[in-house]
C-alpha cells in the first residue's frame, strides 16, 4: 500500500455524522498511508475509532476506491476499480470479515446457504452434493458441526456467528483476509476462543491478515506488526515487539500507557489523554499536535514525513530533532 488517499468517506459513521447538515464537505478519511505486508504473517492497524483503520481495510478489498495511491498484490496493480477488474481471481484470494456477526449474516438463509454462496458465486464447486460436502468441512474446520448447516444464524451465539463468517470467507479458497474488528463485538471469553481459530487457520491454511483492531492487548498478541493509525495517517509502524518494548511515537505512547500491563514492565495505567479532533477541520502540521507534550512550533506547521527506524518507521519531528524522552521502560532499565 502505498500513498493511499481516499478523500471523502461516507461509510465511516462518525463522519457521517459530522457531515449531516453540511453538504458534500471533503473530508480526507485517509492520507499518505504506506505499508506492506507480508505473505504469512499477521500486520495490525490500531487507533481510536474514526482514525481511519476501516477504511484502508475496505480500500483494500476494494468497497472503496482510492482517490489516489497504489495497492499493489504480488507485484500486481489494483488500487483502481479498473485495475481490479483487469484481475477477477486477485478479488477471490482476498475476503474481508466484519466486526459484526449479526448484521453480516442474511438472517433468512439457512447456514449451508450462506457458507456455500462463494462456492458458487465463484463457481468452485456447481454440484450439490460436492458443495454440501465442502460446506461440512468448512463447518468442522471452524469448530461448528457439519450438522449446523441446516440452522438459521439467530439459532446461534455471536461466537459462533463469527464462526460460520470465517467459515463462508474460507469457502473463497482466499490467501489474505482482512478481518476488520472481527473479535469486538464479542464477550472477552469468546474473543480469545475466536482469535485461538484464527490462529490456529492462519498456521494451517498459510492464511495473511490485516487486522483491525482499536484493543492493543489483543493487536499484542496476534500481530507480526503492527501500524498506528491517527486522523486517517500511518505515524508509526513496527515489528510487534519493538513497537511495544520501544514505542516512539507519542500517539503510540498515550495508547500503551492506556492499556493494562502486558507483562513487561509493572507500569501503571494512565487514561488516554483528549479526545479526536474532528476530520472534517484536522488541525495543521502533525494532527496530533494539540494532544502531543512534545508539540512545538514545527509541529504547528509541518506534517512529519515517515522516517524508517530500525524494525518499521515513524512520523514525528520530536524523533527526526532527537529530542524524545527515553520510553519509561527504557529509562527504568
Ligand atoms: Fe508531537 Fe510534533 Fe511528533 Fe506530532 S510531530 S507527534 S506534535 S512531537
Ligand atoms: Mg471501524
Amino acid at each position: 500500500v502505498t500513498n493511499l488517499k481516499r478523500v471523502f468517506d461516507v461509510s465511516a459513521p462518525l463522519l457521517n455524522r459530522l457531515l449531516e447538515g453540511k453538504g458534500r464537505s471533503i473530508v480526507r478519511a485517509v492520507d499518505g498511508v504506506n505499508f506492506s505486508i507480508r505473505a504469512g504473517e499477521t500486520f495490525s492497524l490500531v487507533g481510536e475509532s474514526g482514525c481511519g483503520k476501516s477504511t484502508v481495510a475496505r480500500l483494500i478489498v476494494g468497497l472503496y476506491e482510492p482517490s489516489d495511491g497504489s495497492i499493489n498484490f504480488e507485484g500486481v496493480e489494483i488500487g483502481s476499480g479498473a485495475d481490479r477488474a483487469k484481475h477477477p481471481d486477485i478479488q477471490g484470494r482476498m475476503q474481508m470479515i466484519f466486526q459484526d456477526p449479526y448484521a453480516s449474516l442474511n438472517p433468512r438463509w439457512r447456514v449451508g446457504d450462506i457458507v456455500a454462496e462463494p462456492l458458487r458465486f465463484r463457481r468452485l464447486l456447481t454440484n450439490r452434493a460436492e458443495i454440501d460436502k465442502r460446506v461440512g468441512e468448512l463447518l468442522a474446520q471452524v469448530g461448528l458441526s457439519p450438522l449446523d448447516a441446516r440452522k438459521y444464524p439467530h439459532e446461534f451465539s455471536g461466537g459462533q456467528r463469527q464462526r460460520i463468517s470465517i467459515a463462508r470467507a474460507l469457502a473463497g479458497e482466499p490467501e489474505f483476509l482482512v478481518c476488520d474488528e472481527p473479535t469486538s463485538a464479542l464477550d472477552v471469553s469468546v474473543q480469545a476462543q475466536i482469535l485461538n481459530l484464527m490462529k490456529d487457520l492462519q498456521r494451517k491454511l498459510g492464511l495473511t491478515y490485516l487486522f483491525i483492531s482499536h484493543n492493543l492487548a489483543v493487536v499484542y498478541h496476534v500481530s507480526d506488526k503492527v501500524g498506528v493509525m491517527y486522523l486517517g495517517r500511518l505515524v508509526e509502524w513496527a515489528d510487534t515487539k519493538t513497537l511495544f518494548d520501544r514505542p516512539l511515537h507519542p500517539y503510540t505512547r498515550m495508547l500503551l500507557d492506556a492499556i493494562p500491563d502486558l507483562d513487561m514492565t509493572g507500569r501503571a495505567r494512565t487514561p488516554v489523554a483528549g479526545e479526536v479532533p474532528s476530520p472534517l477541520n484536522p488541525p495543521p502540521g502533525c494532527s496530533f499536535h494539540p494532544r502531543c507534550p512534545l508539540a512545538n512550533d514545527r509541529c504547528k506547521r509541518e506534517v512529519p514525513k515517515a522516517l524508517p527506524v530500525e524494525g518499521g518507521a515513524v512520523a514525528c519531528h520530536a524523533v527526526e530533532e532527537n529530542r524524545l524522552p527515553p520510553w519509561k521502560a527504557q529509562a527504568a532499565a
